[in-house]
């Protein structure tokens, strides 16, 4: 049984029972659908009856009610069955977010209570052959005709395309640029097979997902009603942007328990294999990799349930989400790549899931935005916080006689703002910081007075080619360093000079 972690509700440890037993019951007929190639239409209908697709949505809409929690603690069971996880994860994402946060009381009465139940699997379309990472460029246009939109355009590489009933799209209904600029080009739809001029266009064979459809979708002039829009025209950006964390958060958490059926596999097998004599758990080499997937598990693991805490919180863990989808398709990857390596040619064949956990990583690498992208998201956001950017200044210690992180004010502190002091407090920083300009502040700190006249004073500087400024766009000063000039200028050249005690005087020049 897999840990229930200690903040996790009665409610919530119960449904991990219940889902853990159900999947280590069907465990094996999911397999069968692998080798088949079959979309495990029945295994799906289980699941649906079970109501496991409705454990996020909220009771007053036939759900559960259990939250991101709740629905993590489900995709990292359903993840072991393979293709009905992740026909699972992308029906959730196809509208669950996105309709509790902006559609209208008539549309969560209509669409929710569908989700719920699961009769009805749902696609989340966003990728199209001309737009993937650059989500925002979607060329599928929805125009307004009466009370009805018109839909034209394509979109690819959507999970579930074929089998599923309920396609959450995104569509540009505004080619004004000032829209585009300010991300208010798209809109939000729900398009429901059958309709007519919407249309299956290619099912991808794909190094991985064997029995998942991922294919390319058709709209040729397909009519819905306004009602099918799901938040304003307008806000398409806002409403996708709206169901990101979440959706990082199971596509990550999908895999999490595979990393345990390889744990498993692994412990199985080394211990009846038997090589110069010995079992191969014995094998120090072996026993490491093992370890080192066993940590990656564990850490993946809670670290995605502190992330759906911080959800069910009612926070938006920007960094933490893209961390954690990151992290665990990364490390799905390297623990299949890890597997096969303990298990030697028997990781190769098929017949051991070592080697389809290594594809599978892969794909999620690249689903549900790039690690490229995660890693931008992660450093856009971090480097915003506060906490990150506390100064890290460092002053001249004469105790010490280094450059030392300090709080103490500079020795220029309280000196005239003038050219010459000004040029030392910059030549000064030379002493302790040779390779880095100083930013306009860190100069006007150090020597106290008006960031207005701090810039005057420097912009003389540059005139007399005593230091150099680095600006901005704008022609605005950002940093400033002195010249060799200002260097010799503003101190001796003993005043720059550091040596090592061990090095010899005679060696000095
Ligand atoms: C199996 C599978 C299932 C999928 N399911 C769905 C689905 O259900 N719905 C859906 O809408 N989409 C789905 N996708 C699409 C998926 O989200 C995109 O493939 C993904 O966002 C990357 O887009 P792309 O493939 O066009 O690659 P590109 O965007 O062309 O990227 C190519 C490379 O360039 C890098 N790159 C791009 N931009 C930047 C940048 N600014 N900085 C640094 N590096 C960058 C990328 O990281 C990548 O390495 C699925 C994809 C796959 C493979």
């Amino acid at each position: 049984m897999s840990e229930p972690y200690f903040w996790w509700t009665e409610d919530q440890r119960e449904i991990a029972k219940k889902v853990e037993k159900f999947v280590e019951e069907n465990f094996t007929a999911a397999e069968e659908y692998y080798w088949k190639k079959e979309f495990p239409w029945d295994l799906v209908k289980k699941v649906a009856k079970e109501g496991y697709f409705g454990v996020g949505i909220p009771k007053e809409y036939g759900g559960m009610e259990l939250g991101a929690t709740g629905s993590c603690i489900v995709a990292e069971q359903l993840g072991r069955l393979y293709s009905v996880g992740h026909v699972f994860v992308v029906s959730m994402l196809a509208g669950l977010e996105q309709i509790l946060r902006y559609a209208t009381d008539e549309q969560k009465e209509k669409w929710l209570p569908q989700l719920a139940k699961g009769e009805e699997l749902g696609a989340v379309c966003i990728t199209e052959p001309f737009a993937g990472s650059d989500a925002a460029n979607v060329m599928t246009t929805a125009e307004k005709d009466g009370d009805e939109w018109i839909i034209n355009g394509k979109k690819r590489y959507i999970t579930g395309a074929g089998v599923s009933d309920r396609y959450f799209i995104y569509a540009k209904t505004s080619d004004d640029p000032s829209d585009t600029k300010q991300y208010s080009h798209l809109t939000s739809f729900l398009v429901e097979k059958g309709t007519p001029g919407f249309s299956l266009e290619r099912i991808n064979p794909l190094i991985g997902f064997e029995n998942v459809p991922n294919g390319y979708l058709s709209f040729e002039d397909v009519r819905i009603p306004d009602e099918n829009r799901i938040g304003p025209v307008g806000k398409g950006w806002n409403v996708m942007m709206a169901g990101l964390n979440f959706e990082r958060l199971i596509a990550g958490a999908v895999f999490v328990g595979t990393l345990k059926d390889i744990i498993r596999l692994l412990f199985h097998y080394t211990r009846r294999r038997v090589q110069f004599r010995r079992q191969t758990n014995r094998l120090q080499g072996n026993q490491e990799k093992i370890a080192e997937i066993i940590s990656r598990y564990r850490m993946g693991r809670i670290f995605s349930y502190y992330c759906a805490k911080e959800l069910d919180d009612g926070k938006e863990p920007m960094i933490n989400a893209a961390i954690a989808k990151m992290e665990v398709s990364e490390w799905v990857r390297e623990a299949g790549e890890k597997a096969i390596q303990v298990m030697g040619g028997d990781g190769l064949t098929k017949f051991y899931y070592a080697e389809r956990l290594m594809r599978e990583g892969k794909i999620g690498e690249i689903v549900a935005g790039t690690t490229e992208i995660q890693k931008l998201i992660i450093y856009r956001f971090a480097s915003m916080l506060p906490d990150y950017n506390a100064s890290v200044r460092m002053r001249w210690n004469e105790e010490v006689n280094a450059p030392v992180v300090s709080k103490v004010d500079s020795q220029f502190k309280d000196l005239e703002l003038t050219d010459e002091n000004l040029l030392k407090v910059i030549a000064h920083d030379y002493k302790v910081n040779p390779g880095l300009y100083m930013t306009l502040d860190d100069a006007r700190d150090d020597i106290g007075g008006s960031r207005s006249k701090t810039k005057r004073v420097i912009e003389s500087l540059e005139e007399q080619g005593l230091v150099v400024t680095h600006r901005d766009r704008g022609g605005n000063i950002e940093l400033v360093k002195a010249t060799y000039k200002g260097l010799q200028k503003a101190f001796p050249k003993e005043y720059y000079e550091w040596y090592p005690d061990w090095y010899a005087d005679t060696d000095k020049f």
